[in-house]
């Protein structure tokens, strides 16, 4: 099953308005970081490796909605860092809500229980909690005890006050097809989370584990055999057709990372979230000022393995809405 459908229309009438102003290269998505900071030492994040003076700095909202606001995007993903330790995390989301943004607050669930009552349901909100895979694997993974049942916990609360909840999973070389099956069967049908957002490992420069990402053949493979029989299709998945064609090696496509950026403490990061090549103060510089033709697979051999969602889940999107025949697919789920 395919994106929320007030997500899939709110997206669907944002493409459409910049086809009609012929506009090349513009936002979809924001991944946008007010701070580095964690609680948690996860093996495979490219964040908590910064020094410890930028670990303790905190973006401040009108720096965070001000950047949202120039950039035009119509979906804002706040991550991190832990974005529940930034003091003023409930007013960034409150002020882009107010904007008419769509909102999806990250975060690894620990520390949820102590902030939940600072938030309100909205339509246009979702909690995207991280978890990739069942309790010894996400324990493993974020490399603590005990994290895997706080999350889910958290999780059960959230639902029972009448938040969205989504997932974020990451895959590794250690996961197998199975695995895949196993967490997604559990997120989908025993922990009935609304829907479920899926990663191969992505191959951050700076994570301290840099001996499990997967490569493309790796990835064609895992996901092919997870995805077999057409089980895809009971997942809630956040994902459009063309994406999880693309994770099964049906598809090929190219990298438009101009359309998931990544504005950070630093500025906007070039290229994407993914690769550290220098900093913009505006997305305005950030699209003029990259040379955009030099990334991507077989553009760049840093790339030679990425299959990220925020370089080409765009693609599939803009794919989708060029054609009735997937436009139909998508909608039918
Ligand atoms: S929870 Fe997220 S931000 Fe924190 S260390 Fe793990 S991957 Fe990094
Ligand atoms: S392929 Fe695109 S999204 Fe992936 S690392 Fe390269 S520039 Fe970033």
């Amino acid at each position: 099953m395919a994106m929320p459908w007030r997500q899939s229309l709110r997206l669907g009438t944002y493409l459409a308005k910049q086809k009609l102003l012929r506009r090349e290269k513009f936002p979809i998505l924001v991944e946008l970081e007010p701070l580095f900071a964690c609680n948690l030492k996860c093996a495979g994040c490219g964040k908590i490796q910064h020094p410890h003076d930028v670990l303790k700095q905190r973006m401040p909202v009108e720096q965070a909605v001000g950047a949202i606001e120039e950039c035009g995007a119509p979906m804002v993903s706040i991550a991190g860092g832990e974005p529940l330790m930034h003091p003023q995390i409930d007013e960034i989301v409150r002020q882009l809500l107010d904007r008419n943004k769509i909102v999806f607050l990250c975060t690894n669930a620990v520390l949820l229980p102590k902030h939940l009552h600072k938030f309100t349901p909205h339509p246009n909100f979702a909690w995207m909690v991280h978890l990739d895979g069942l309790r010894e694997r996400h324990d493993a993974s974020v490399c603590k005890d005990g994290v895997f049942d706080q999350a889910v916990a958290a999780i059960r609360q959230v639902q029972a006050a009448g938040f969205r909840v989504m997932t974020n999973t990451t895959f590794f070389d250690l996961d197998s097809p199975q695995d895949v099956i196993d967490v997604l069967d559990y997120l989908n049908d025993e922990l009935g989370v609304d829907h479920m957002q899926i990663s191969p490992g992505y191959a951050y420069e700076k994570a301290p584990d840099q001996e499990h990402w997967l490569t493309v053949q790796q990835t064609h493979q895992l996901f092919a055999k997870a995805f077999a029989g057409g089980r895809r299709k009971k997942w809630r998945l956040n994902h459009s057709p063309l994406y999880l064609d693309f994770l099964e090696g049906k598809v090929d496509f190219r990298c438009t990372a101009w359309a998931i950026p990544s504005y950070s403490l630093k500025g906007w990061q070039r290229p994407c979230y993914l690769l550290d090549d220098g900093y913009t103060a505006t997305y305005r510089e950030l699209i003029e000022d990259t040379d955009w033709d030099s990334f991507g697979r077989g553009n760049d051999p840093r790339c030679a393995n990425c299959m990220a969602h925020c370089g080409y889940e765009p693609t599939a999107v803009v794919a989708t809405l060029g054609s009735l025949r997937e436009t139909i697919r998508a909608a039918a789920g």
